[in-house]
């Protein structure tokens, strides 16, 4: 495995493995590795001649300068972790090497932006967006992987990879859990032994939701027995709950002409702010 960090170095080993024919896939990270980003990894090592992980902590897509100062480094077990499974490269420059001046371009991802974690994390989207383009332009990847816990950065990424013509295929990793069923994230490190029990309680109201969608309840229906069930959990505070068309993003009233329908949960427990969905495939 070979660690790059210069831009023009890593975008001028992908133009020749390119040339060589080699495929190549990329995983961006933020780095703070755990099981649910190897999946992603895993799922590019089979698929790729080639796996290119980035790590890099994107300043541009955080709102609260705190989170920024305070997101976790891992760097050394991150290696160990990517080398022990066969990644070729890692690249992982620096901010002022990434961005050597401020990017003035933006990208808006109009109305699917504003809703569910747009609404709540203003311009978080528009710094991902700029930070995946600039990535897609380096990597010049086949294959790019995103894990649908954050489904709609997926869905966002994925249309984006459309609207500008980005000769990729944006591929949606399903989320791995913790046997509690627990979404993993690295947010999870900042919770207590009883956190984690009140955060597993995510994915048992997802799980409801599920049952009462495929039993056909409407979905007014369904969100209000969601919220009741929640709001019987000490300690778990909902931000927000919405059932949308997995597609589009946009709050359902029924189940008519919809093909994807994903439940999206925000909330906190023990000051985390922590996110999960389900996300079904109706036809
Ligand atoms: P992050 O480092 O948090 O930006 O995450 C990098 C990628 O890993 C994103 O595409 C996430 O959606 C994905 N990811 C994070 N947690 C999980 C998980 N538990 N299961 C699957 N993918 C995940």
């Amino acid at each position: 495995m070979r660690a790059i960090i210069a831009p023009n170095e890593m975008s001028s080993i992908c133009s020749d493995l390119r040339s060589k024919d080699r495929t190549i896939g990329l995983v961006p990270t933020m780095g703070a590795l755990h099981e649910g980003h190897l999946v992603l990894v895993k799922a590019s090592l089979k698929m790729n001649d080639i796996t290119v992980v980035s790590i890099f902590v994107n300043p541009l897509q955080f709102d609260k300068h705190e989170d920024l100062a305070n997101y976790p480094m891992t760097l050394d077990s991150d290696l160990a972790k990517l080398e022990a499974i066969g990644v070729d490269y890692v690249f992982q420059p620096s901010a002022e090497q990434f961005y050597v001046d401020e990017p003035i371009v933006s990208i808006s991802f109009g109305r699917m932006e504003t809703v569910l974690e747009g609404e709540f994390r203003p311009g978080h989207f528009g710094g991902v967006g700029v930070v995946v383009s600039k990535l897609f332009h380096i990597a010049q990847p086949d294959h790019s992987y995103f894990g649908l816990k954050d489904l709609q950065q997926f869905l966002l990424i994925k249309r984006m990879g459309q609207d500008l013509a980005f000769p990729v295929k944006v591929v949606g990793v399903e989320t791995k859990r913790e046997a509690s069923g627990l979404a993993m994230s690295s947010r999870n490190l900042r919770l207590s032994e009883e956190g984690r029990e009140i955060a597993s309680k995510i994915q048992v109201g997802l799980k409801l939701s599920e049952k009462s969608i495929l039993d056909n309840k409407e979905p007014g229906l369904v969100k209000q027995e969601a919220l009741t069930f929640y709001q019987k959990v000490d300690e778990l505070k909902v931000e927000y709950l919405e059932l949308v068309d997995g597609e589009t993003l946009m709050p359902i009233d029924n189940y008519e002409e919809i093909s994807e329908l994903a439940v999206c949960f925000a909330g906190y427990v023990e000051g985390v702010r922590l996110i999960d969905n389900l996300y079904l495939r109706l036809k």
